[in-house]
């Protein structure tokens, strides 16, 4: 028997919010792996197995997936929103590098809805004109380039998504990087602190970023800011699709 792997997107938090391709893997696969929250997210049943892991083990747990499809088993890893962005899919093409014997095995990236497009959807249409994604944890990079990143990106008046804006661990990095949007922007730039999207937790405030304090931040929240003409219009904020 062939087996597989399978990168798979939960979405932000709402079940109606898994797409019906990733529903079906899910009721395919013998094995789910993922980060402990997220395996959370599966209902157990007969014959399947469920391998949660802590989320500082990525590449063994794709090492464990490439493995267990190598014996015939259906595996699926699971990200939340989508499995490319800040999250599993990068982990398993880089466990693929040096294993050439894995690399004919039937693997597949199922797409979900990530954090930023769910929390731009609740506000409005914050990124409607161009924008970028950053992760400002520095697990995986020196902050200097994340600070040289969101330099460049506000200097080009990108709007912008920030991930994994503050955790415990790291509590100082978010205010270094208000404090470069300060350098940068003018003090009405609207920034939305959107946290828990989707979820019955969820929470969406829009502030100016004269106001912005590192502590609305958390690692629920996703924060967007806005380019120079990103505005709002009742209770919804928007970027208008031209830079004029
Ligand atoms: N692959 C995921 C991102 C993983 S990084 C995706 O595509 O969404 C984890 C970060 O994603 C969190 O720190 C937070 O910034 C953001 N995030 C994930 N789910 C979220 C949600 N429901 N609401 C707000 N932010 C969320």
């Amino acid at each position: 028997m062939t087996g597989s792997v399978i990168i798979a997107g939960l979405g932000p938090g709402d079940p109606r919010l898994v797409t019906p391709e990733v529903t079906a893997a899910l009721a395919q696969a013998t094995d789910i792996l993922g980060y402990i929250p997220y395996v959370a997210r599966i209902a157990p049943r007969p014959g399947l197995t469920l391998h949660p892991s802590d989320n500082r083990e990525e590449l063994a747990r794709a090492r464990a997936a490439l493995t267990l499809a190598a014996a015939g088993r259906h595996a699926v890893i699971v990200s939340s929103g989508d499995p490319g962005v800040f999250a599993m899919a990068s982990a398993v093409f880089e466990a693929l590098e040096d294993r050439p014997d894995w690399q004919a095995l039937d693997i597949r990236v199922l797409p979900g809805i990530t954090a930023m497009l769910a929390a731009a959807a609740a506000a409005g249409a914050p990124l409607g004109h161009d924008f970028c994604a950053i992760n400002l944890s520095d697990n995986l990079k020196p902050f200097a380039l994340i600070e040289a990143r969101v330099r460049a990106a506000a200097g080009a008046d990108f709007a912008m998504a920030f991930y994994n804006p503050r955790s415990a661990s790291r509590p100082e990095g978010f205010g270094r990087v208000l404090a470069i949007l300060r350098d940068t922007c003018t003090p009405d730039r609207l920034i939305t602190f959107a946290r828990a999207v989707s979820t019955p937790d969820q929470t969406i405030t829009t502030v100016t970023l004269n106001d912005a304090r590192p502590e609305m931040a958390d690692m629920r929240t996703v924060v967007l800011v806005g380019n120079a003409t990103t505005r709002r219009v009742g209770r919804f904020v928007y970027t208008p699709r031209s830079a004029e």
